[in-house]
C-alpha cells in the first residue's frame, strides 16, 4: 500500500528517479530524505495516519529530492503545490504534526 501510495505520488510529481522507503524510527523528526541515496525513512508512526496524511508526506519528501533541497524554497512549494494547492498543504501538515507532536522535515 504503501509503496503504490509512492509510485502514485512519482507519477504526479513526474520523479523517475528510483526511490525506496524505508520505515525506522527517527528521533525529531517523522520522515527524512537522503539525496544521495534517493532514500525516503519514514517513522513507524507514519503507518498509523490516514491515507491522504501518509500520500502528503511522500508528496513532501520527493518534493524534496525532485527541488534537490532539503529547504523548504519556493522550488520545493511548487513542486508540492501541484499535487495540495493553496493552503491545502498547511492544513494536512498541521493535522499530521498535532497527531503525531513532532516535525515533518
Ligand atoms: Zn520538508
Amino acid at each position: 500500500m504503501l509503496e503504490d501510495l509512492l509510485e502514485h505520488a512519482k507519477d504526479i510529481l513526474g520523479y523517475q528517479r528510483p526511490v525506496k522507503v524505508r520505515i525506522r524510527p527517527l528521533k525529531m523528526s517523522i520522515a527524512r530524505v537522503s539525496f544521495k541515496y534517493g532514500t525516503i525513512t519514514l517513522d513507524p508512526a507514519v503507518l498509523n495516519l490516514e491515507e491522504e496524511e501518509m500520500f502528503y508526506i511522500l508528496i513532501h519528501e520527493l518534493a524534496h529530492l525532485k527541488a534537490e533541497t532539503s529547504y523548504h524554497s519556493s522550488s520545493f512549494w511548487r513542486e508540492v503545490e501541484k499535487v495540495f494547492p493553496g493552503e491545502r498543504a498547511k492544513e494536512i501538515e498541521d493535522r499530521i504534526m498535532t497527531k503525531l507532536q513532532r516535525n515533518m522535515v
